[in-house]
């Protein structure tokens, strides 16, 4: 079944119930019905059996408990799904508030005709009043649903902007503001979805503080936050457009080059790498110190056709390692497999 049918078999599932037209109401109909939400299902099948309808108390509880209190990546998941739910109805909203004011001036003409007719002297038909009084009866209720509606597609907007930035923030380290180590999978999928001829890219470096575990015993954990921080910046302000820089893990970083060749991933490099050694951060508290010495090693795979993204991964942090072990604050350059041509 599509989206959309989800979401019409989800809107007729809410009409039936005391609870009111809200996002809350959407997102757990929409789980249900689409059969995403296994513990969900179970929960509202058990309300439904004991009280027979689901009223807004009810429909908040389970909202919280069964949909916003997901994992993130299961959030993601049902993010965009609920983003386009709440995105369709909120313009079915305003589809329907626009009908329902041309309906309203349509009656409003016909009413007053009826009761101004060109012909004053002429009698009345008989039943004029009630079809006046159904009329504005009528009127009534369509301006209300339009108010409902436009209400509804005010809180599905604030809604859609809500997952839209949970979404954003499940991708992004907290310490650099760099994208996460979930954001790095997205980049570097989309990265590899890409058509290229081999040699074009794309290139991967993966950079990983030197002793940095030292650096912590020294210095402390808040300094060594302090350090990650201010390498996540010098990576922001070098790595732009269509590149990727992400805090990998812990003290590792890598960046994604979609379509540098592997001359200019060494040179960015090299230019990352001399970057960082020169850099002197601060300490905080009384003694204040510049601390420099502050290293990195750098590993880098450029794409291999076919190649999976693991393996495009563990090409790079084998360069990485061995750039450790030729001593450090250096950059490594992993070799192509045997049988491969490279057109530079
Ligand atoms: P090498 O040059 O071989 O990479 O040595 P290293 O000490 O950097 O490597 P090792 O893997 O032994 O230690 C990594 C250290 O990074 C240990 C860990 O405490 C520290 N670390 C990892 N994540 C964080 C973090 O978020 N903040 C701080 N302050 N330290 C971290
Ligand atoms: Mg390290
Ligand atoms: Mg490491």
């Amino acid at each position: 079944m599509s989206k959309a049918q989800f979401l019409r078999q989800a809107v007729k599932r809410m009409s039936q119930q005391g609870a009111g037209l809200h996002p809350f109401s959407y997102a757990i109909w929409y789980e249900y019905v689409s059969g995403i939400n296994r513990d969900l299902q179970i929960a509202l099948d058990a309300r439904l059996t004991t009280e027979g309808k689901l009223d807004d108390p009810a429909a908040c509880a389970l909202y919280y408990k069964h949909v916003a209190d997901l994992d993130a990546k299961t959030a993601l998941r049902i993010g965009d799904s609920v983003g386009d739910l709440v995105g369709q109805v909120a313009d079915s909203a305003t589809h329907a508030g626009d009908q329902a004011s041309h309906y309203s001036d349509s009656l409003e003409r016909w009413s007053a005709t009826l009761q101004h007719p060109a012909n004053a002297k002429e009698a009345q038909p008989p039943g004029l009043a009630e079809i006046l009084r159904g009329t504005r009866d009528m009127q009534k209720a369509i301006s209300d649903l339009q108010e409902r509606l436009e209400n509804s597609s005010r809180e599905a907007q604030e809604l859609r902007h809500e997952v839209a930035r949970a979404r954003e923030e499940a991708l992004v380290d907290g310490l650099t503001g760099l994208a996460n180590r979930r954001g790095f999978d997205l980049a570097l999928t989309a990265c590899l979805q890409q058509d290229l001829p081999s040699g074009h890219g794309p290139c991967l470096l993966m950079i990983d503080l030197d002793r940095f575990k030292r650096l912590n015993d020294t210095h402390g954990h808040l300094f060594g936050d302090k350090v990650l921080a201010g390498v996540g910046e010098m990576l922001r302000a070098n790595v732009k457009g269509k590149d990727t820089a992400a805090r990998f893990g812990g003290e590792e970083f890598a960046v994604i080059l979609p379509r540098t060749p592997r001359g200019g991933a060494v040179g960015l490099a090299e230019a990352l790498r001399a970057l960082v050694a020169a850099s002197r951060i601060r300490t905080s508290g009384s003694k204040q110190l510049l601390i420099g010495n502050i290293t990195v090693s750098i590993g880098i795979a450029d794409y291999v056709a076919g190649e999976s993204a693991a393996e495009f991964i563990a090409r790079a942090d084998q360069a990485l390692y061995a750039a450790k072990g030729e001593g450090r604050n250096r950059v490594n350059l992993a070799p192509r497999p045997q049988a491969e041509v490279v057109n530079k």
